[in-house]
């Protein structure tokens, strides 16, 4: 339960030089000078960390799994990418937490760019919608914390749960999708269905896959 991990009382209550020992100068101190601008939220096993990291190096991510085991793991495997890459991979990071309930605990209003959900659990039954990553409330938080332009991106091979996302997404004033175009020209769509651990399973499979990407905007008046 979530008694078993620390949860800070705010996104200043995290040190993330911890998290990016590389990006921070070690005063000692609880340094907030750079921000983490993508969250992957439920990353699993860590692939899409690891494939973004190269592709935005500079850039500070971080996943958000549940399963203490599965962080764990994906610690170790960044930890061991940072030991074998010399100067590589220094900008990933691993919380376990549960994104339903901490987001704004760890991140200030506007401060995200991307935020992925990636074959997220599907909760097929109705009375478990609520449990759902994406829903009408959170979808409220996650526009919080992203700024003007940033996007989601989600992706299922649950096609019901890919059309509930669309829909969500749809409905909130603050979200509007992607022209197709723009989909195109995104070098991180097409990592959506391949670089994941659960997204390779599918495509091994032979699955179709179910997307929907949405920016955050001003709501109009
Ligand atoms: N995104 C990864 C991928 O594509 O390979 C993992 C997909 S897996 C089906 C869903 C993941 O979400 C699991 O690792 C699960 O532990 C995690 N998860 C479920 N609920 C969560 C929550 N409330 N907070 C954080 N992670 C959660």
């Amino acid at each position: 339960s979530d008694s078993h991990f620390p949860v800070p009382v705010s996104p200043f209550h995290v040190d993330f030089s911890l998290h990016y020992p590389q990006f921070f100068p070690s005063t000692g101190e609880v340094s907030h000078l750079k921000k983490i601008q993508f969250a992957d939220i439920g990353c699993g096993f860590g692939g899409l960390l690891i494939s973004l990291s190269t592709l935005f190096p500079e850039t500070l991510m971080i996943g958000m799994e549940l399963r203490d085991k599965v962080t764990e793991y994906v610690k170790e495997r960044i930890l061991a990418l940072r030991v074998s890459n010399l100067g590589q991979y220094q900008n990933i990071s691993v919380v376990r937490t549960n994104s339903m309930k901490y987001i704004p605990n760890y991140f200030e209003k506007g401060q995200l760019m991307k935020m992925f959900f990636l074959f997220p659990d599907p909760h097929f039954k109705e009375k478990n919608h609520r449990r759902r990553v994406i829903s009408p409330h959170l979808l409220d938080e996650y526009a919080y914390v992203l700024g003007v332009g940033g996007i989601i991106y989600t992706i299922t091979d649950v096609e019901e749960l890919g059309d509930w996302m669309k829909s969500c997404l749809e409905s909130h004033p603050m979200f509007e999708a992607l022209a197709e175009e723009e989909l195109e020209a995104d070098p991180v769509v097409k990592l959506l269905s391949c670089a994941t651990e659960e997204g390779q399973k599918v495509a091994r499979n032979g699955g179709q896959t179910f997307q929907a990407v949405f920016r955050r905007i001003v709501p109009t008046s």
